[in-house]
């Protein structure tokens, strides 16, 4: 009897989704589900990507993109956001999908770039459902203050500060675009069970 296929690990691996649901369950399909949703509006991105759910370095990362995996780029969620909701999941996959896009399409991925400004502010009528208009650096500006120093040798009598511009969508909210910019009591969407062990 040939056994050897029972070994192959290419006869288990027909995908990563079901891969992610012998791992992660409920919580590893809809990861990937949430990628096939969110696809057509990254055009060149591969139709499945190495989705890994776990704990997160700092707790506070709720997803992270490393672009260079020698592979393909590989997507990691935090477990936590699962019990938040669906649609928490379905915005940071479309967040961590937009690095990947941006990786792949020779850009710069980083949330203060150029390409991430007007990259967020292009899909947010399709995200987020209204547009979003955001300068990079347009939420702060220099004003001149008088220098609390003044008087002590080499002290100029006034210093330049940047301050916060009202009315401006902060770089804070452009960096984890697109969760940070729904309404604050916009439904989260159902508690999916993830095992994080
Ligand atoms: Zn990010």
């Amino acid at each position: 009897m040939d056994t050897s296929s029972l070994y192959s690990y290419t006869d288990y691996m027909t995908s990563y989704r079901e891969a992610a649901v012998a791992l992660w369950g409920e919580a590893g399909a809809f990861a990937h589900d949430a990628y096939g949703r969110w696809l057509a509006l990254y055009p060149g991105l591969p139709e499945q990507l190495p989705i890994v759910i776990g704990i997160t370095a700092y707790g506070k990362c709720w997803g992270l993109t490393r672009p260079t995996w020698e592979h393909d780029p590989r997507i990691t969620l935090s477990s936590s956001i699962f019990a938040k909701g669906t649609r928490v999941v379905d915005d940071v996959m479309v967040h961590e999908m937009l690095h990947v896009w941006l990786a792949m399409t020779g850009q710069e991925i980083h949330h203060n770039s150029q390409a991430w400004y007007e990259a967020a502010c292009r899909l947010s009528p399709a995200v987020l459902g209204h547009e979003l208009s955001a300068r990079r650096g347009a939420d702060r500006r220099s004003v001149r203050v008088p220098n609390p120093r003044d008087g002590e040798p080499g002290q100029p009598p006034t210093i330049v500060r940047k301050v916060p511009v009202p009315d401006v969508v902060p770089h804070r909210a452009i960096a984890t675009w697109p969760y940070s910019l729904r309404p604050p009591h916009a439904p989260p969407g159902d508690p999916i069970p993830c095992p994080t062990y």
